[in-house]
This record gives C-alpha cells, structure tokens and sequence, in this order.
C-alpha cells in the first residue's frame, strides 16, 4: 500500500504545510504515534480538545447521541436549546445565541448583527485591528489585519477598515460616520499571543456604549476557559453586544456559535446553518462546559493554570539567548523567540524530544494545551522542551 504522505500529497490540495507524523491514539494530553511514541500535547489541535483525548464524559455523550444525529433547524433541538441556555447563564449577560460550524461563521454572524444593526442609520464598517485573525472566508478574511493574507483574492466586500491599535480606532470611529462597529481579539492568538492592555479594553468597551458603536469580541480561541474564565471578557471585565465562540467549545466536534445581547436582531430568514448546533455537536458542546464548569469550580484549572504559568516563566528565564518574554493569559500562552529561525528549530526540536508546541506570528512560540492537562503531564512535556532548548543552546 501506498503510505500516508503519498495519498496526502497527491489527493488533498495543499493548503497546509504538514507534518507526517501519524498519531494512533491518545489520552488527555498524551499522543502516540504509530510506533507507540508518546508526545506531551501543547497544542490541543489549536485550542479545540479542550477536554484533552479520549475524555470519557465526551466520548460516551457523543456516543448515547449517536442515534440521532441532525434534525435540521426547522425544529427544536433540545440539545441546542441546552446549550445556549448554558452559554448565555455562564456569560452572566443577557443574550441569545445562534449556532454554524467554526469560527469564522460565528465571525460571519456577528458581522451580519452589525449590519442590520447599523442598516437604519446607514452605518456599516467593521473596524478590525493590525495583526488579527479572524477566518478564512472572503469577508472574514478581508477583516483580519494582516496584509500578506489578502493577496490572490481580492475584490473583497466593502466594509472594514484596519487600525493599528485601539485609540486609533476610537479616532477612526470618531471621524467616520459610517462605523457600526469594532472587532477584535482580547488576546491575540495568530497575532503573537499578545494580550490587549486592560485599561484600554476598558476605555474602549465605555466609548463605545457612549457612542452606539458595537464591540465585538472575537473569542473563537480566547472563549470557553482558555484564559481560565469562561469568557477572556470576563477577566476583562467587559460585557461586549457580540461574542463569537468556536475551537474549544465542542472538545473537537465542529461547532460556532454567536452570542449577542442584541436579543431581537434577527428575524426569520435573516441568518441560518444547516449543519448549525445539531443534536450531535450541541450534545458535545454541552458535555464540554457541564465538564468544564465543574473543573473550574473544583480549583483544579485554576491551580494548573498557576503550575504551567511557573514553568513557562522559569523555561523563559533559563534560555535568555533564545527567549525574551513571555505572553497571554491562562492556558493561551506565548513566548517570544529571537527569531523565526530559531522558533522553527524549537518546534522541530521540540518534537523529537516528545512535545508538540504551535507557531504564532511575531516569532512567538505557542502553547495550548488541553484545559485538563495534569501536573504530570506539564512537567514530562517542559522536561521535553528543556531538552530540546539545551540542544539548540548548545549549536548557537
Ligand atoms: C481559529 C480562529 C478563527 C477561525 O476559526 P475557523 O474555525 O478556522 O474558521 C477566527 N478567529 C480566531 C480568533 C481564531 O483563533
């Protein structure tokens, strides 16, 4: 038989630049590959297994819900109803959700909020920030701040303007009357792991309510405890009229959702999903917040949070030729490298040592492990990463 690379390779168009590992199984934050080699998971598939591998609860909620998969939305879910009753108690605001399939839909829905909100005063640009992420599709893509993604498809939809930091767009919203609204990301995860500063997060989310402009949070990867609160805006302390939520929501099952406190926004017709929080991701999604909520509540996040946060600083401080600080906030964290160079080394090295640690942009090594990674699992995985660090402080 052929092997895996040369089937991926000739058949899937190539849009990623793929390792070939293959990984058989794993379990909580633990990955084999087909030789039976364990690596330690930083990465949690970008920020989606939030309750790690094979976690029992997920896995026998998705299995009981197997029997019944999809219904469409022309009936109530009451899986889906669940679900975004227990988004909206855990967002401690008053909102209602509308559920797709990833996050740049749930970023494409919170656009269209902002649009017909804005359509009677004839208002309708999206202001998005320098460096941002905010999906792959035509308008989402127009909305990320980062010029290099926009090459090879444009014409893009009217619509969004870029600032390069918060006061600017305070200033932009205040000179153009055809701002709606202004997106961003509290931590940015593509963006270098960076973390906006809390006064200006908090300056913003007031001149905004004062001004009718709507603030919207892109939370696809900063939501569902990833910054060890449910929402990154709860640490923030800020209650934005748009909330978009994805990754780690369904523990690895595809599923976006928006929330708004514009309750009333959408009629019939406005907006809708086929696929969007059917029996299936809406009973996976609910499985991972009844787990996570409980997890939170117990300390244990918490006090992993704490333990992972000392390693990461003391790693940071025992390679200064190689880092120069640390970033982000909970388990969204970051370390800056000297250079793209290196940061590609480490991953590589990382690797063969047993960890698996993400790239983000501005040089910055990333680390998403699952919300329920152990104590042991922690030390056995920057064990790897201090091995694989001393290598490469030994060859520069
Ligand atoms: C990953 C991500 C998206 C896009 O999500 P997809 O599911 O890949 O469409 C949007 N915004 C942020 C902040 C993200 O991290």
């Amino acid at each position: 038989m052929e092997n895996l690379e040369q089937i991926d390779k000739e058949y899937i168009l190539h849009t990623y630049s793929r390792d070939y590992i293959e990984f058989k199984s794993g379990q909580n934050a633990k990955l084999y590959d087909k030789n039976g080699i364990c690596y330690i998971d930083f990465t949690s598939g970008i920020g989606v297994n939030s309750l790690g591998h094979n976690n029992k609860n997920l896995v026998e909620s998705i299995s009981n819900q197997a029997k019944m998969l999809h219904l469409s939305n022309l009936f109530a879910i009451p899986q889906q109803a669940k679900l975004a009753k227990k988004l909206v108690e855990l967002s401690k605001d008053k909102m209602r959700v509308f559920f797709s399939n990833s996050g740049l839909e749930a970023n494409e829905c919170a656009i269209k909020i902002a649009r017909k909100y804005g359509e009677r005063s004839n208002r309708f640009e999206i202001i998005t920030l320098k460096n941002s992420f905010h999906g792959r599709s035509i308008a989402t893509l127009r909305a990320c701040g980062q010029d290099k993604m926009h090459k090879h498809f444009a014409p893009f939809p009217n619509g969004f303007l870029h600032a390069s930091d918060i006061n600017e767009a305070i200033n932009i919203a205040s000179n153009k009357k055809s701002v709606v609204a202004i997106m961003l990301e509290l931590i940015q995860g593509e963006g270098g792991v960076k973390a906006m500063p809390r006064d200006e997060i908090k300056n913003l989310e007031s001149w905004c309510k004062n001004n009718d402009i709507l603030l919207i949070i892109d939370e696809v990867q900063s939501g569902i405890y990833r910054s060890g609160e449910f929402l990154t805006s709860q640490i923030y302390d800020i209650k934005p009229d748009i909330v978009s939520l994805a990754k780690g929501l369904g523990g690895g099952v595809p599923i976006g959702a928006t929330m708004t406190s514009k309750i009333d926004i959408f009629e019939a017709g406005d907006h809708g999903s086929t696929f969007g929080g059917n029996l299936l991701v809406s009973a996976a999604g609910l499985c991972v917040l009844e787990n996570l909520e409980s997890y939170k509540k117990s300390g244990n996040l918490d006090n992993n949070i704490k333990y992972f946060d000392e390693k990461l600083e003391q790693i940071c401080k025992d390679n200064q030729r190689i880092f120069t600080h640390t970033s982000g906030i909970g388990f969204m964290r970051g370390i800056k490298t000297k250079n793209d160079e290196l940061l590609f080394s480490i991953i590589k090295k990382a690797k063969q040592k047993g960890v698996l640690v993400l790239k983000s942009g501005n040089a910055t090594l990333r680390f998403l492990p699952p919300l329920t990674i152990t104590k042991d699992e922690i030390d056995t995985g920057f064990k790897a990463l201090a091995n694989a660090l001393n290598e490469i402080n030994a060859e520069i």
